[in-house]
């Protein structure tokens, strides 16, 4: 049986997006305002392509999953995975209010403990820590090391009994559980380069014990990124939870559990877990077991906690629709060239007084040379000028880590907004600075 193709829902509006954004609003006369700050004031002082990140949401943020986990009766700390937005001030903000971070090398790793993060709230994750990285890690005393072979075991141990030091570990376990995302964000299914198959966990773990350079903690996983159901979640819990109860059988004192990051946010208005599901699903798992456990949540707590300005370069004629050409591009925000991500469009503008007019559709794309440089297609905008200013939304996670300077463009300049005020947090560079580490042999 054949059912017809449902037509695709329509687009959220402008006002919805903001609506369904607390810590955004449109007013007359300033515009989209970013907590208490206009950001057509941002655009106007530090130019396009800037991110801008709310101190205030992140905290709310924070605060809101705190609190599901502990309404929950869970033990639980909070490492924030550095890789989502990894700028010294929010990790300063993140640390100062009780987070520890799971980072994923030794530049993230030093960058956490600059932004004042203790090292034994940092949790080192990654599937190619070099050995220079791990030893790094056992000199900073960091508190948690994510084991994913057998082999990074077996050198983890060597390098820490030549330091004099005893690596505290777990074992991440790829539980062979598709998370329902996309393919590229996909880490928990066997064919995934992550972690160690969960039939290997027990001999590996006694292994563990056995080793002079490590102290086994207990287990770990981390299935994926943007994952908008509970059920994945629910499977994995359950295959670590069988796992402790195992080795707690066997004679080893498993304390501690990390259930890894992935929760998804809604960037169009798909329905996404709350905190509060997460936190049932870890109660109902791990409730009685009596272990530590540990998060590492990136996208659900700075996603909706950034965007990125833009400006209309110029607004070019198409076979079907105008193509509206910005002054961002993928190298600024790659997530939509990259997982063909949706992020809503608002102009910083007020809306003009309503008319019959119909939103125009366009496609709003970038000026790099690559057709991939697409930020959305045939999206329905209230029409736009060159000069026009828009953000684009929910980029405060994946996107400035992940830009580049192709095509020689300077990175995007950084800017934090906290309640009434602002801060410019990295300015963009210079052109020149593109070329100035580039050293040209002296026989050309
Ligand atoms: C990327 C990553 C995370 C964070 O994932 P989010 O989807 O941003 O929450 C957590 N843990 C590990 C090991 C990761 O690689």
């Amino acid at each position: 049986m054949h059912g017809s193709i449902p037509p695709a829902a329509p687009d959220p509006t402008p006002a919805e997006l903001i609506s369904a954004r607390p810590f955004l609003s449109q007013g007359t006369p300033d515009g989209l305002a970013f907590e208490g700050v206009p950001l057509a004031a941002i655009a106007d002082a530090l130019g396009t392509p800037t991110y801008v990140y709310s101190a205030g949401t992140i905290r709310a943020r924070f605060a809101a999953l705190t609190a599901a986990l502990t309404a929950a009766g869970l033990s639980a700390h909070i490492h924030y995975a550095v890789k989502a937005n990894d700028h010294l001030a929010v990790l300063r903000l993140l640390g100062r209010l009780g987070a520890g971070a799971d980072v994923v090398s030794a530049g993230e790793l030093g960058r956490a403990l600059a932004a004042g993060i203790p090292a034994e709230r940092i949790v080192f994750s990654g599937v190619g820590k070099t050995g220079a990285e791990l030893a790094r890690a056992l000199e900073a005393g960091t508190g948690q090391i994510n084991v994913e072979s057998a082999e990074e075991l077996a050198e983890l141990s060597a390098i820490a009994t030549g330091l004099g030091r005893i690596a505290p570990v777990a074992l991440r376990v790829n539980p062979d559980i598709d998370a329902g995302t996309h393919a590229k964000i996909t880490t928990g299914l066997a064919q995934n380069k992550f972690g160690i198959p969960a039939a290997e966990i027990p001999a590996l773990y006694a292994q563990a014990a056995r080793l002079p350079g490590i102290a086994p903690m207990g287990l770990a996983l981390h299935i994926g990124s943007q994952i908008l159901s509970l059920a994945p979640f629910r499977e994995s819990f359950s295959v670590l939870a069988r796992l402790v109860r195992e080795l707690r059988a066997s004679g080893f004192p498993l304390t501690r559990v990390d259930c890894g990051g992935g929760l998804g946010v809604a960037y169009r208005n798909e329905p996404a877990p709350t905190p509060e599901g997460l936190a049932g699903a870890l109660a109902e798992t791990f409730r009685g077991l009596d272990v530590a456990l540990l998060l590492e949540p990136g996208r659900w707590l700075l996603a909706p906690a950034g965007l990125l300005l833009a400006s209309v370069v110029r607004i070019k004629p198409g076979p079907e629709r105008p193509f509206v050409v910005l002054d961002a591009g993928m190298n600024d925000l790659i997530r939509p060239a990259l997982y063909e991500a949706w992020h809503g469009i608002v102009p910083l503008a007020p809306p003009l007084a309503p008319t019959n007019a119909e939103p125009a559709s366009a496609d709003i794309v970038g000026p790099i040379c690559e057709s991939a440089d697409t930020f959305a297609t045939a999206r329905a905008l209230p029409s736009l000028v060159p000069g026009a200013r828009v953000a684009l939304l929910d980029a405060g996670a994946y996107g400035r880590v992940m830009g580049s300077a192709y095509n020689a463009r300077p990175r995007a300049a950084e800017a934090m907004v906290d309640g009434e005020h602002w801060a410019l947090i990295r300015p963009r560079p210079p052109l020149a600075s593109l070329w100035a580490d580039e050293l040209v042999p002296d026989w050309l």
